[in-house]
């Protein structure tokens, strides 16, 4: 798969990498996933992905926004936008793509069986990475979650990760979820830090909406990370921002998690960012089919700050309804 534009030269261009898929929809057609380069001088190059899940708008707007706001004679360095990495997904306003069901941020780098999924991230291996000095992932909760503003970061220790974290306060978000990754992540974060590339991502709103403040925020945070990065000058207005953020440790796993034990309509009885205690009231959750039983209240495992809940008004048992992360001294 070769970019349709020059990714070296001066300017602004736009173009897009041919996926090559036959299908009922697509015969020999080519899905042309955007891209746009914007090179100024000598520098650093930074990658700024969005549409990895196709039902997170937030973070594809504001990538398409920023691709607007470079000017290649005000920039040192080169930045590369792809706002609709995984297209047919976003088409279909999906997570995973419709046309072979795979979620694009587990199949980076990690020998996925072949399909148009796969193909466009042995793209972003094979021939993006390899340009590129730093990642910027963004996401925006999607359909079945609303997340705590936030970025977000693997916190494998190297050089890499005093980078990282310096990104995250430059994206000036208040919070950011530090992670353990799991070995071998099929993330397009794992996948460029085993390049020896510092990437870090966010998740900015969800539900499935496009809500203009998550837009301004995941904007404002690019401008900042690039600005830090030495691409260009301080976003204006950059003063009246958050000068910092403050570190969320999130594990995955019943520990952290308020889970479904059954399916039912669910009333969550609080919001991402709020403080809460181990065995709290969490949420309400109703066997809607059955009119005989009351509400089970379910409590939360352990003491810390809400990162995600459910935007689902019904769940099915063993589906997240909240996951909790404890803040870093
Ligand atoms: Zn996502």
């Amino acid at each position: 798969m070769t970019p349709s534009i020059d990714l070296s030269k001066p300017g602004k261009r736009h173009g897009f990498l041919p996926l090559i898929h036959s299908d009922n929809r697509h015969a020999h057609a080519v899905i042309p996933i955007p891209i746009t380069v914007i090179c100024g001088g000598a520098g650093p190059t930074t990658l700024v992905t969005a549409g990895v899940h196709g039902d997170e708008f937030a973070g594809i707007l504001a990538a398409r926004q920023l691709i607007a706001d470079l000017s290649p004679a005000s920039l040192v360095g080169r930045v590369i936008v792809m706002p609709m990495l995984n297209l047919p997904a976003c088409r279909a306003e999906t997570r995973v793509s419709p046309l072979d069901g795979a979620n694009l941020n587990r199949v980076f780098g990690v020998g996925a069986p072949a399909g148009p999924t796969a193909a466009i991230a042995e793209a972003v291996v094979a021939i993006i990475l390899p340009e590129v000095d730093f990642v910027l992932d963004l996401h925006s909760g999607g359909t079945t979650a609303r997340y705590l503003p936030s970025a977000f970061l693997y916190d494998q220790p190297g050089a890499s990760l005093a980078k990282k974290r310096a990104a995250a306060r430059a994206f000036a978000i208040p919070f950011t979820l530090v992670v353990t990754p799991p070995p071998d992540a099929g993330s397009l974060l794992g996948a460029a830090e085993r390049q020896g590339i510092p990437a870090i991502a966010c998740e900015v709103s969800g539900g499935a909406t496009l809500d203009r403040h998550a837009v301004a925020a995941t904007r404002a945070g690019m401008l900042g990370v690039l600005h830090h990065l030495g691409h260009c000058p301080a976003p204006q207005g950059d003063a009246a921002r958050g000068a910092d953020t403050r570190f969320v440790r999130l594990a995955f796993g019943a520990a952290h998690a308020v889970v479904a034990p059954f399916s039912g309509g669910v009333l969550p009885l609080h919001d991402p960012g709020d403080i809460i205690a181990a065995g709290q009231p969490a949420a309400h959750l109703y066997p809607m089919e059955d009119q005989s039983q009351p509400a089970s209240v379910l409590t939360f495992p352990k003491t810390g700050l809400i990162t995600s809940v459910t935007a689902r008004p019904n769940v099915r048992a063993g589906d997240l309804i909240f996951l909790t992360g404890t803040l870093e001294p």
